[in-house]
């Protein structure tokens, strides 16, 4: 490509206030691109940087850089490309409050969950980096005398990465660190509303020293940046984290253009409170699940299933919790529920609350309302909000809304309570609450999820477990624990004959 279309700042350049491009080990600016604006959801006065809507020609040139990097990275040992992971979780570890604050200016979370956004990334660093040493493959003995069988591990290529806001840290290491210690090269596209939280996750592998062009970084919407992404010629295996919508744009054409693809998309998870289950403890998990980070997870507790005999009880106990949760910008002391990520966004959720009470029917028992007095005037806050009296059939129901919005739904028996939980699109988390160990048990085998939480919230998975769901949440993958290795390589079966002749296997060896 011309070098003159591409204004290029180097390897050690940073700037704050321009969210600059990564390509080939130099950090860089798309000339002529677009600029869009990353604001601060809770005080939208507050404009954190401007970044390149990066066209298909600036996605290219990252392509090029990671398929040149791409045999080197290959033929590095896993132990060594483990020390890069290791040393990028330290530089995190070290820049992990400025790094937490960011996430919390960017996305909105509250300061304590943009910590713990980052110390999920470094969680991933100390897993990933341990698998440089395991990454074990299978030895097996062949049918054939003096024949060996081995299965190893090898990377797929160049993968592109697609990841959304809400764990702008977190879901880049949970995809590229896995990537890079499988020996791949990434093209990291992080959403435009958090582009600096890509930039700083980016620099913590650049300053641990990863080879250039083995990690790049492209900023830009969706529908320019992304899209160049999943439609490129060149890229080997797309991994995308976002709405189902999206995700199933992405698998389409991945599977037009021959790549392979991963995906894990959205939520409508819900928790079971039975009528022998601790109520306070179940509250506790409702209110963090359904009101922590702003409703804004793929996990997020987004239906209440609650048994009849205790539902009075519970529904007094969750809207009581809801109207006391601290609602505001998220590095003030005790805010639970911080801005909803941008004013789309809000949109959609106060529309989603129209329905639920104009179309659908239900009772709006709380909230329902945007929240723009004195310090949140200039954010996208909604009041927490608990539905009452939902049914199956409702839109509210079954459709995921992605905001501090709870549907309670009455059900009069385990059986009832798990098949309301099944009757859903999605199935990426769900949670019970009860004291009854064959409750507990029968809804772990019955529930249709790819992760059960037995009294505990839907929200709070670790990074050595497999993650992800069923159903129109994704494509059967798992991403992080072991399983995320499964994303990023593929198997290689190796026969060493040394018997000195030719040994036809089923021939030779036949009954
Ligand atoms: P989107 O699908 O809109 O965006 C996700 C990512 O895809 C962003 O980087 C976005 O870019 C990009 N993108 C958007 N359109 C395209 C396109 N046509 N081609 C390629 N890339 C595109 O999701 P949201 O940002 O709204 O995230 C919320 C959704 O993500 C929710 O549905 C939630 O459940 C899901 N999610 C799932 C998780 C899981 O692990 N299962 C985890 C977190 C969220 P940009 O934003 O810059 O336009």
């Amino acid at each position: 490509m011309a070098g003159a279309a591409y204004n290029t700042y180097g390897k050690g350049a940073y700037m704050s206030d321009r969210a600059l491009n990564y390509i080939g080990g130099e950090w860089c600016w798309p000339d002529g691109a677009a600029e869009i604006p990353c604001v601060n959801p809770a005080d939208t006065r507050d404009v954190i940087c401007v970044a390149p809507d990066s066209p298909a020609e600036e996605v290219s040139r990252a392509v090029a850089a990671a398929r040149a990097a791409y045999p080197a990275w290959k033929r590095t040992p896993p132990p060594e490309r483990a020390k890069i992971i290791t040393r990028a979780g330290q530089i995190m570890a070290e820049r992990k409050n400025a790094m937490g604050a960011l996430v919390t200016r960017e996305c909105g979370k509250p300061l304590p969950e943009g910590l713990g956004d980052v110390q999920e990334a470094i969680d991933m660093a100390h897993l990933a980096a341990g698998e440089g040493r395991r990454m074990h493959g299978k030895t097996a003995p062949s049918e054939l005398p003096d024949k060996l069988c081995l299965s190893f591990r090898e990377p797929k290529g160049v993968c592109g990465l697609i990841t959304p806001w809400n764990f702008p840290v977190a879901i880049p290491a949970w995809k590229g660190l896995h990537a890079l210690i499988c020996g791949n090269t990434i093209v990291l596209k992080p959403a435009e509303d958090t582009p600096m939280c890509g930039v700083e996750f980016v620099r913590a592998l650049v300053d641990a020293g990863v080879p250039k062009g083995v990690v790049n970084l492209v900023h830009g919407s969706g529908e320019v940046t992304g899209k160049a992404i999943v439609e490129h010629g060149d890229i080997d295996l797309v991994s995308f984290t976002g709405s189902t919508q999206t995700g199933c744009y992405v698998a389409s054409t991945c599977g037009a253009t021959g790549k392979g693809v991963s995906l894990e998309c959205g939520g409508k998870n819900a928790q079971i409170v039975m009528d022998d289950a601790n109520l306070d403890l179940a509250l506790e998990g409702a209110t963090w699940g359904a009101f922590g980070t702003a409703g804004q997870r793929c996990t997020a507790t987004s239906r209440l299933i609650v048994h009849e005999k205790v539902h009075d009880a519970m529904v007094e106990r969750i809207v009581n919790a809801a109207k006391n949760v601290k609602v505001g910008n998220g590095m003030d002391d005790g805010v639970l529920t911080g801005p909803i990520i941008n004013e789309t966004q809000m949109r959609r959720v106060l529309e989603y609350i129209r329905i639920g009470r104009d179309d659908d029917g239900a009772t709006l028992a709380c909230g329902g309302e945007r929240m723009s007095d004195g310090a949140l005037a200039h954010g996208w806050f909604v009041r927490p909000t608990v539905f009452t009296g939902v049914t199956r059939g409702m839109r509210i129901f079954k459709e995921e809304i992605f905001g501090p919005v709870l549907s309670v739904v009455k059900v009069g028996s385990l059986d009832e309570a798990v098949e309301t939980l099944n009757d859903c699109a999605y199935g990426l988390s769900s949670s019970i609450y009860t004291q009854d160990v064959n409750a507990a048990m029968r809804a772990m085998r019955d529930i249709e999820a790819g992760i059960v939480y037995i009294n505990g919230p839907t929200i709070g998975a670790e990074v050595h477990m497999p993650f992800g769901g069923v159903k129109g949440t994704g494509n059967g993958h798992r991403e992080a624990a072991w399983t995320g290795l499964d994303i990023f390589s593929e198997w290689k079966t190796v026969y060493v004959d040394y018997s000195g002749k030719l040994q036809r296997a089923q021939i030779d060896n036949a009954e």
